[in-house]
């Protein structure tokens, strides 16, 4: 016997565990487009005149963000960045459903590529990485880079606001892990809404998609046929630490429904308390390139200056390469040498 929608008499679609709700396709539509809009709302993303920026990656989060910004603030200018970390078989895959949203939606965007900006694309960032020992994963290096590089591209673009397609799952494992690894001063600097009053030149983010499941970001975009990438996983994304507080948080969501949820609703009710102890390093703009950091020089330009100084690569590998040296880096305990 099938299951009726909670709203009408059509057939269900949708089980959202924590509810508990039935929905139909309309219904689930409704829900999850209300949700966004209330997000928005509530925490007043934005104001009249705002210049909207919209990070693209081309997959279902970053899709969906832009599909329901064009459709809930329509008066608004909405411009689209994606980052091209330079990923073979991957991002290059990812970026080509970004730009069939964008011309869908007629929006103007800029793609920025990593190897243009630093000179290295994160396949040869991963390959120098494991060539020369470095203690960093490849998602601490793309994550640091994409973060300044969206914020210098929102800044040429002259917007003023820059939406993510951040979701609840990750945001859930953002709280985690910045507690469990000692972060709070990073933590104190999370939330739907980030911005820096002091610090104009630094693009205020926003998420609505903050309190949406990824499971059900993954209906909406499908329901709604928005061009998305979904074919695989990034190959270096294996050796996150991301992946642990997922497989946690799932777990416990799977025997508790609302986990997720709920550390948010706690996090965002310390974060006042968070926002009034004292941190080392007072939050500026980087002497070197202006982004926002705690240093007088950011970790973007840090890391930056490491990858330059580290040479050309002789050889470019492709990610499955990479990721077997690795393998065999870890089982003979010996350290990859180069060629
Ligand atoms: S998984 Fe890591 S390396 Fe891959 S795109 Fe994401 S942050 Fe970058
Ligand atoms: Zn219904
Ligand atoms: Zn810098």
């Amino acid at each position: 016997m099938c299951m009726r929608c909670d709203r009408c008499t059509n057939e269900a679609i949708a089980h959202l565990p924590h509810g508990p709700h039935l929905f139909c396709t309309s219904h689930f539509n409704y829900f999850f487009e209300h949700r966004v809009r209330t997000m928005t709302r509530m925490h007043a993303f934005f104001e009249k005149g705002d210049k909207i920026a919209v990070a693209v990656s081309g997959g279902k989060d970053s899709v969906v963000a832009l599909n329901l910004m064009r459709k809930i603030m329509p008066r608004h200018e909405i411009v689209g960045i994606s980052i091209d970390e330079g990923i073979d078989g991957y991002r290059n895959l990812a970026i080509e459903k970004a730009v069939e949203n964008y011309k869908q939606l007629d929006i103007n965007y800029q793609i920025v590529k990593l190897k243009e900006e630093i000179g290295s694309s994160m396949q040869e960032i991963v390959q120098k990485t494991h060539e020369n020992q470095w203690k960093e994963n490849s998602c601490t290096f793309c994550g640091v880079f994409r973060r300044k590089y969206l914020n210098k591209a929102a800044r040429e673009m002259g917007a003023n606001k820059l939406v993510t397609g951040h979701n609840l799952d990750d945001e859930a494992q953002s709280i985690c892990m910045n507690f469990f690894m000692d972060r709070v001063d990073k933590l104190s600097r999370m939330g739907p809404k980030i911005e820096t009053k002091n610090l104009k030149e630094w693009v205020a983010r926003v998420k609505p998609l903050y309190n949406s499941p990824e499971e059900e970001v993954e209906l909406f975009a499908q329901l709604n046929h928005y061009p998305h990438y979904n074919e695989k996983c990034c190959p270096f994304s294996h050796g996150a630490d991301r992946n642990i507080y997922r497989m946690m948080l799932d777990q416990m969501e799977m025997k508790k429904p609302g986990t997720k949820i709920s550390l948010i609703h706690s996090f965002l009710s310390m974060k006042p308390c968070l926002e009034q102890m004292p941190f080392d390093g007072k939050l500026q703009l980087c002497t070197r390139c202006g982004d926002l950091s705690s240093q007088p020089v950011c970790q973007a330009c840090k890391y930056e200056e490491r990858i330059r100084n580290a040479g050309k690569i002789e050889k470019m590998l492709t990610p499955e390469q990479i990721n077997a040296m690795e393998k065999m880096s870890k089982t003979s305990g010996l350290p990859i040498l180069n060629g």
